[in-house]
């Protein structure tokens, strides 16, 4: 693409954004970064240091001190954390029963924030980025020029995510997927809501290349009505 562009994804769990985002940064050829495995990185480092993930001031003091890698290849996301591999440990329930607590605390968003910005500005310089997360167009890149709101039903969404994991039941999938989103909606740092000027699409009926498809075409239409104006 002629034109350098971040496109922002957000949307509740299980909506369809890491496989939309890659799909559409491997086709447009654009880097891509899952702000989400960032918040499981630091997550799953707290638990392996014994830190209590409800004692916000414990977690806050030690916010800091994960090093976190994040590769931005859309066909191979990586994630390092002090320099060892987290990609598959960060995907564990116990990471995932974890993380919300955690992505409340503003210490944490703070030193994310730094890292998201740092990584995205990198990006422009080789064409631009997609960046999935729950608060991309309202707080981390305000500025994106394509804002994007994926939802889907919950037991849609349900049903997607336990096909992914590969076992589990759909019902207790849900169940998870609805306390997840209770906490992203109602925290006061940086909470999931639907950025001014997104546009909001419900994927429940719609297949992977379908999604991709039309949000390529969002894409492609922004850069290029931003060309000519
Ligand atoms: O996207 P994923 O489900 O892996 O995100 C895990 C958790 O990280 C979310 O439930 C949310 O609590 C947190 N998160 C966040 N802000 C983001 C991305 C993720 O608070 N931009």
């Amino acid at each position: 693409m002629g034109n350098t562009v971040v496109v922002a994804m957000d949307g509740p769990s299980g909506s369809g954004k890491s496989s939309t985002s890659r799909g559409v940064a491997d086709r447009l050829g654009l880097r891509y970064l899952d702000t989400g495995a960032q918040f499981r990185a630091i997550t799953l480092w707290m638990l392996r240091h014994g830190v209590d993930v409800h004692d916000a001031a414990a977690v806050a003091l030690r916010a800091a001190l994960p090093v976190l890698v994040s590769g931005t290849d859309p066909l191979d996301p990586t994630i390092t954390v002090d320099g060892a591999d987290v990609a598959d440990a960060i995907r564990s329930a116990e990471v995932t029963a974890a993380v919300s607590p955690v992505a409340t605390v503003p210490a944490v968003r703070t030193h994310l924030l730094g890292l998201q910005r740092a990584i995205i500005s990198e990006a422009l310089l080789e064409g631009g980025i997609v960046v999935e997360g729950r608060d991309i167009g309202s707080v981390v890149w305000p500025a994106a020029a394509v804002k994007l709101y994926l939802t889907a039903d919950p037991a849609a969404r349900a049903a997607r995510r336990t096909a992914e994991n590969g076992s589990g039941s759909i019902a207790a999938t849900e169940a998870d997927l609805l306390r997840r989103d209770a906490i992203d909606s109602s925290r006061a740092a940086a909470p999931l809501v639907v950025p001014d000027g997104a546009v909001h699409l419900d994927t429940t009926a719609y297949g992977l290349d379908e999604v991709i498809a039309r949000v390529v075409e969002i894409v492609e239409q922004a850069v290029a009505s931003r060309a000519s104006s």
